[in-house]
């Protein structure tokens, strides 16, 4: 497909050497984004030069304050930062993040001109209770920030995370034209606009299939954007 987004994301992965991966990223391609973490969020703006957009995992959902540990979005911003990834199923597992937590961190980031990847998806236990739509309606409707722009949604079904298993791509239209139709529901005409990307296991191999449903407008990637290598061989299969 033309056009698609290809959203690197690189967990809690790499170090000062990986920001010659984005160099050579940015050597390759100029349509790519990446999220690493924290402490490479500045080398990294520097090493792709303009070329690759630099992005959060997460933000609090204040701007500034006594919370230990935290990141806020102005931060992310004033490090060069453009987008931020909200309600990754991982921090939602691992933190607790409720979609009400979700949708304060999208506003915020909002508030703070970043771009929003809002990521949902059900677990295997949900899919195979014939829960999918419910429990993604149900994050939609419990995290969705005001207004569309500005906005993207990652499906990651949660057991196709890390696993090397994907859905089939009948399933994965499945999902996306459900999401479209929350979408449009939400935030009327401009809920078409929204870009829905998915994520789990995408691949150089599996990317041309899973990006070719209707309405997947890009990949989120986890391992396979550890390297420029891989990540630019998904955004040129596609
Ligand atoms: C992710 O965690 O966002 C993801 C899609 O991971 P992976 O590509 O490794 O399945």
């Amino acid at each position: 497909m033309q056009g698609a987004l290809i959203v690197g994301n690189w967990k809690m992965n790499g170090s000062m050497a990986s920001l010659a991966e984005i160099e050579a990223m940015a050597a390759a391609r100029t349509d790519l984004w990446v999220a690493p973490p924290f402490t490479l969020v500045g080398g990294a703006v520097a090493a792709a030069g303009g070329r690759v957009r630099i992005g959060g995992q997460d933000c609090h959902a204040n701007a500034s304050g006594a919370h230990t540990g935290c990141v806020s979005a102005a931060m992310l911003a004033d490090a060069g930062a453009t987008f931020v990834i909200v309600g990754h199923s991982e921090r939602r597992a691992d933190n607790h993040e409720s979609d009400a937590d979700v949708r304060a961190k999208a506003m915020a980031a909002r508030a703070a001109g970043l771009d929003v990847i809002l990521c949902v998806g059900e677990t295997e236990t949900q899919r195979d209770a014939g829960q999918v739509e419910a429990v993604v309606g149900g994050q939609l409707a419990g995290s969705l920030p005001d207004a569309a722009d500005g906005l993207i949604i990652a499906y990651e079904p949660v057991w196709a995370i890390g696993t090397g298993r994907t859905p089939t791509p009948e399933d994965v239209g499945s999902v996306h034209g459900f999401i479209r139709r929350q979408l449009v529901a939400h935030f009327g005409a401009a809920g078409q606009g929204v870009c829905i990307l998915y994520g789990g296991s995408v691949k150089p191999d599996n990317a041309a299939l899973l990006l070719g449903v209707a309405d997947v407008g890009g990949a989120l990637v986890g391992g396979a954007s550890l390297t420029a290598a891989s990540l630019v061989a998904i955004a040129a299969a596609v």
